[in-house]
């Protein structure tokens, strides 16, 4: 019974920006957990090398590459899904960039293509996903936030806005959705080691701040959001809606 409350057999999940960090970790947990991955992301080799890997180790992997930011190129890639009868019953929206400026310095330019990437996307992608899941009457979508969908940071104005928004977007998507079979839920990842945070973990005050400031003490690794996403993504998240759950070593409850 428990586990087959956490089985994703027979379930088909896109998870954006897999190629490589915290997406492709996730889309292996999926997989090992059952399900068929579509995975995606804009640099189309190296996505064919992730896919490659996954079918290596058994499991049903499509590709799906696109930019998530075009919006022409995100309609053309779920119905060509359609196409296929590949049907998403799970949706991560993972793809996100990070860009450093202080607000007085940043270029409105700067400010939307991370507010598009991070935020837009997840919006555009849930809605074609979501329109598709309610014909069906089910389905989970987990968005993924990050520290700052509640708290602010020097340097990261406009990633932290699209973060705060997609806690909003998830709620949004619980208010209309939740009715109809579809949970939609957040994670909220703390400081993960993945290329995104490489000038990070090489500056070593701000990796000494890290560490002090993270009551586990050290960065996450980016298999630990497996568990997380399995349960977000699984039956045994049934009646759980519009929640983001931190998987930060305990960062957002200290101060
Ligand atoms: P990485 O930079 O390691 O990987 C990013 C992935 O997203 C790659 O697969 C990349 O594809 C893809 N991607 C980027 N832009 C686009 C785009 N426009 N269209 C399609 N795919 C795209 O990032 P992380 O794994 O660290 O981050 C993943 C998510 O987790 C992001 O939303 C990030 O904000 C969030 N997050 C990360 C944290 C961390 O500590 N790492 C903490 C909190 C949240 P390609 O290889 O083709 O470039």
């Amino acid at each position: 019974m428990s586990t087959k409350l956490f089985d994703l057999s027979g379930k088909t999940a896109l998870i954006t920006g897999s190629s490589r960090g915290l997406g492709r970790a996730m889309a292996e947990g999926l997989a090992a957990a059952g399900a068929a991955v579509v995975l995606n992301g804009v640099d189309a080799q190296r996505l064919s090398d992730a896919a490659a890997q996954m079918r290596a180790q058994g499991y049903t992997v499509h590709e799906s590459a696109f930019d998530v930011v075009d919006e022409a190129a995100v309609l053309a890639a779920f119905e060509a899904l359609d196409a296929q009868g590949i049907e998403i019953d799970i949706l991560i929206n993972n793809a996100g960039i990070q860009f450093r400026k202080p607000l007085a310095e940043l270029e409105t330019a700067d400010w939307r293509r991370v507010v598009d990437t991070n935020l837009t996307a997840a919006f555009v992608i849930g809605r074609e996903a979501g329109r598709r899941m309610l014909t069906r009457k089910r389905g989970k979508i987990i968005n993924i936030g990050s520290l700052m969908s509640g708290l602010g940071r020097v340097t990261v104005g406009p990633y932290t806005a699209a973060k705060a928004g997609i806690k909003a977007l998830t709620q949004t998507m619980t208010a209309e959705w939740a009715e109809h079979g579809i949970q939609a839920n957040a994670i909220g990842p703390g400081y993960m080691l993945t290329d995104m945070n490489k000038p990070l973990i090489e500056n070593e005050t701000f990796n000494a701040w890290v560490v002090g400031r993270t009551p586990a003490r050290r960065w996450g690794n980016p298999d630990e959001l497996v568990g997380t996403a399995i349960f977000l993504a699984s039956s045994a998240s049934d009646y759980v809606s519009g929640q983001i759950i931190y998987v930060d070593g305990g960062m957002t409850a200290i101060l």
